[in-house]
């Protein structure tokens, strides 16, 4: 059997396992024909609108403890915060009144009833600040059934819950062994937050210890056979103070794993054309201009952090977050200029759905 050419690959529409691999082993000529053509199908199917999500990181305190994670449960060198109700709302009006179209409420995972209900008066009281305008997403970790629902109703309309490897065995090496990491849960969470009416997002983490190529082709897979609506995904980022450190001699240099998320987000692009992709902001902690090409590349959602400065420095995932006291992302002619310049156009004051959730309901 011939071999296919990346050339004839990103003309299909339906990608095997062997096809995507291939795409993301392209270099030289092939990646540079694998990136344009990611840029074409989505001018052509969802055009060059790109929508601001203002990220509010509202709590570092943490249930679990994921092995990768720096704000993971025992990493006691992090002092623990939780964003007042004012400091929150400030955050959001910034958003509504620079006319983001939406904003992400994020924060490490707890199930407390205190928790919930704080959340849920936190999106009533965004809500009405806004008149209703701004959209809310959610990413608050694995909860109840009834949790999500009652935060559904209470305004939240997207939840990003990444999967972070669609491989059960790779996903058992990065957690923790024990129920609260389970696999089955987190999948059985993406399939609740469909059924309650959310756009559920979901992604992997790109450049893992002891992820293949295969892993990362089958995650790809994974996102178009479980048809979720959006996809947040980027480089994975070593953190000193987490166990998965220890394997740091075995990864690929952080210009590999950034060059290998551009070319996973450019790949989903091509099988799933008309999903919202974000441009992670891991990507930024390797190069500064990180989510740009990737919007350049197929991605349509950038994250703006909007965390109160105070907070950001304990809110380190992993080392070389950016941003952690400039407020550069807010100034709002810099991005501006910066979307421009990889093509892109701000969408205003709009939600920016995504285009596949409509379809699919
Ligand atoms: N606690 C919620 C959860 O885990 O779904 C939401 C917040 S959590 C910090 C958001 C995402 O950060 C995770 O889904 C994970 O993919 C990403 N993340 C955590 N540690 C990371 C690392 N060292 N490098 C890259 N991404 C990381
Ligand atoms: Fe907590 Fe999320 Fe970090 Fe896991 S990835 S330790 S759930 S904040």
């Amino acid at each position: 059997r011939g071999v296919k050419n990346v050339k004839d690959i990103v003309l299909q529409d339906t990608f095997s396992k062997e096809d995507l691999v291939a795409l993301l082993q392209a270099e030289g000529n092939d990646r540079q024909l694998l990136f344009e053509a990611a840029y074409e199908r989505k001018i052509q199917t969802i055009g060059n609108k790109v929508f601001f999500r203002g990220l509010v990181e509202f709590s570092n305190i943490c249930s679990k403890d994921c092995l990768y994670c720096g704000i993971r449960k025992s990493n006691e060198k992090v002092v623990r915060y939780e964003a007042s109700d004012e400091e929150i709302l400030a955050a959001c009006r910034f958003a509504w009144e620079n006319r983001f179209g939406s904003v992400v409420l994020q924060s490490g995972e707890l199930s407390s009833p205190a928790f919930v209900n704080r959340v849920d008066r936190l999106l009533r009281s965004i809500k009405q600040l806004s008149n209703n305008e701004l959209g809310i997403t959610l990413s608050c970790g694995e909860q109840s059934r009834e949790t999500y629902r009652r935060w559904f109703e209470s305004g939240a309309h997207r939840y990003l819950l990444r999967i972070e490897s669609s491989s059960p065995e790779l996903y058992a090496k990065i957690h923790p062994n024990n129920p609260q990491h389970s696999f089955e849960k987190r999948l059985e969470c993406l399939r609740v937050l469909k059924n309650c009416g959310y756009q559920a997002g979901t992604g992997v983490m790109i450049g893992l210890p002891f992820q293949t190529m295969e892993q990362l082709a089958d995650d790809l897979l994974f996102l178009k056979k479980i048809d979720v609506d959006m996809v947040g995904m980027g480089p994975y980022i070593e953190h000193e103070d987490t166990p998965l450190y220890a394997f740091r001699n075995q990864l690929k240099s952080k210009q590999e794993r950034f060059d290998l998320a551009l070319k996973m987000v450019a790949a989903l692009r091509l099988l799933m054309p008309d999903i919202n992709i974000a441009a992670a902001t891991a990507l930024q902690a390797i190069d500064p201009a990180g989510r740009e090409k990737a919007l350049k590349i197929g991605a349509n959602v950038i994250m703006p952090n909007l965390t109160p400065c105070d907070f950001r420095k304990e809110y380190q995932l992993y080392e070389d977050k950016p941003c952690l006291d400039e407020d550069a992302d807010l100034c709002r002619n810099c991005l501006e200029a910066r979307i421009e310049l990889a093509g892109g156009e701000i969408g205003y004051g709009e939600w920016g759905d995504s285009r596949h959730f409509f379809k699919r309901n």
